[in-house]
């Protein structure tokens, strides 16, 4: 028998709806409303609720996400290819802080088992990272990893990783150039995560263009030991432990891969004296992102997110929700919901940069979607960003920050724009810079994505992808579109969630399998 047609209409104003069906509908089916499809539609594609003139908006969540370039009949397939995208709304005339939330009760008495480390922050896991000054010495670096995970880890056993901080950058870039100071403080705030609890150790080649001293300047970092460093090819200037390959008392590889080593066992050390204890749900980072997604991310999984991001807000915790070309064409929902005037002058701000930077390589944001993000039912950018908003959830927006900077403890509380590219590996690499301790990740088409710092929530948009991929996924929000769970109840199972990860009372699948993506530094300068 043939399943009942279910369709998802995000708005009453909307005169198209998505298909929420597995596999979709076949042409001749009729919806609830009495509408019969001319079309098959498949899975998450839109199919016209009305009939829709040439030239006229065709509506989803409530605005226009295009203008119709024929005449399209109730009950068609309204495909990508009917729609012309408008044009990204002008950044001049934006309303400004008019929109003011209800406030909501706060919510008390949440806590998790978390790490406090001397700065007031809080980690959800013990790990030691490795920061890299440049790409050259990754190898090296890597196996000399590879042996402290073998041979000292066992010995450490509150230290639940070593973590090689690699990345592309350090030499081969004109380091001068203004724009170089995003990849240099995001390496330098990722360095400082609140995982790694404030212990910093450098590996240096010796000759390349970010020296130890500018990506870690004095004062830049917690010195965790005064005592000097006295090791071979080790130094411990300015209090910064720096191993530098071409050091001459290197003599041979096996010099620098134990240099290394000896100099990771004192952090080790340190780590493992360290013990979780009772914090408040405050002291929570959470970045939120979506990858891979299709029609059904901004109807299940963003909107159960948006209601968590709500409930961590209430309990005093930290949201930070990124990737420019994302939210660009709902600037004026985000400017509006800005808490202050200065909040939506620096959110204006960073869209004009990225307007800019994209128009530099002669592109604009329709560049954002992607073969999948078509197939799973998002026609264009303007219907992407409207589903991807909604990760947001309703709270004031309290601060921006721009791409590479760190929250201040203190200054930044609440829901927070924290500027990206929506690129996964580059958005979750500078929200670890921000200070994320734990990242919720919605997708829709699938994507195994993780990271080694920082535990990975991953959400599915369809049960069909939950089911499959069941042993990947977290939480399923396409119980959502089945009728079987509300937005609410998915939130606060989120919300749970979350709290039991930052406690590591439970993995996420992508710990479970050691599923990490690489670091990736945005870089708007030019390399050499
Ligand atoms: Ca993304």
């Amino acid at each position: 028998m043939p399943a009942t047609p279910v369709t998802i209409r995000m708005h009453e104003r909307d005169n198209v709806a998505i298909v929420a069906n597995d596999g979709g509908l076949p042409a001749g089916a009729r919806l609830p409303s009495g509408v019969e499809l001319r079309d098959r539609v498949p899975q998450g594609h839109k199919v016209a609720l009305a009939d829709i003139g040439a030239g006229a908006p065709v509506l989803r969540y409530g605005i226009p996400i295009g203008h119709a370039a024929a005449d399209i009949a109730a009950g068609s397939w309204v495909h990508e290819r009917l729609l012309a995208m408008p044009e990204a709304r002008a950044l001049e005339g934006l309303p400004v802080a008019t929109v003011k939330p209800a406030p909501q009760p706060p919510l008390e008495g949440y806590t998790f088992e978390g790490y406090r480390n001397a700065d007031g922050s809080v980690g959800t896991r013990n790990i030691l990272a490795i920061t890299q000054t440049v790409q050259c010495v990754a190898g090296v670096t890597g196996f000399a990893v590879q042996r402290i995970k073998a041979e000292l880890l066992p010995r450490f056993p509150n230290v639940d990783d070593v973590v090689a901080l690699e990345h592309g950058y350090g030499c081969g870039v004109a380091i001068d150039a203004p724009d170089a100071v995003v990849p240099i403080r995001t390496l330098r705030h990722v360095s400082l995560n609140p995982n790694f609890g404030g212990e910093v150790m450098v590996v240096s080649l010796g000759c390349e263009k970010l020296q130890p001293e500018r990506l870690l300047p004095p004062g830049s970092f917690p010195i965790t030991d005064e005592r000097a460093v006295a090791d071979v090819g080790a130094s411990a200037e300015g209090g910064l432990d720096v191993v530098c390959l071409q050091d001459e008392a290197h003599v041979g590889f096996m010099s620098m891969v134990e240099s290394i080593m000896r100099q990771a066992e004192e952090h080790l050390e340190r780590l493992n004296a360290r013990q979780r204890e009772t914090v408040p749900a405050s002291e929570l980072v959470v970045g939120v992102q979506c990858g891979g997604s299709d029609a059904f991310s901004g109807a299940t999984a963003n909107p159960a997110v948006g209601f968590c991001t709500d409930l961590l807000v209430r309990a005093g915790a930290t949201v930070m929700f990124s990737e420019t070309t994302e939210v660009r064409d709902g600037i004026d929902q985000l400017t509006s919901r800005a808490a202050t005037p200065e909040v939506a002058a620096a959110m204006v701000r960073e869209m004009a940069w990225y307007d800019e930077y994209l128009k530099r390589g002669s592109v604009d944001r329709s560049a954002n979607t992607t073969p999948g993000n078509k197939k799973g039912g998002l026609a264009n950018i303007v219907e992407k960003a409207m589903g991807s908003i909604v990760k947001s959830g309703s709270m004031p927006i309290a601060g921006v920050l721009a791409p590479g900077e760190k929250l201040e403890r203190g200054r930044h509380r609440g829901l927070i724009y924290a500027a990206t590219p929506a690129s996964d590996f580059i958005c979750g690499t500078l929200q670890l810079a921000a200070g994320m301790n734990l990242h919720v990740f919605t997708t829709g088409r699938g994507t195994p994505y993780g990271l080694a710092a920082v535990p990975v929530i991953k959400v599915a948009t369809r049960s069909d992808l939950a089911r499959r991929w069941h042993d990947l996924m977290d939480v399923n929000a396409g119980s959502i579109a089945d009728g079987r769970a509300s937005i609410e109840e998915v939130g606060w199972e989120l919300f749970r969630l979350m709290l039991d990860v930052a406690s590591g009372r439970r993995k996420t699948w992508a710990e479970q399998w050691k599923l990490h993506n690489a670091l990736v530094l945005f870089n708007p300068a030019p390399v050499t």
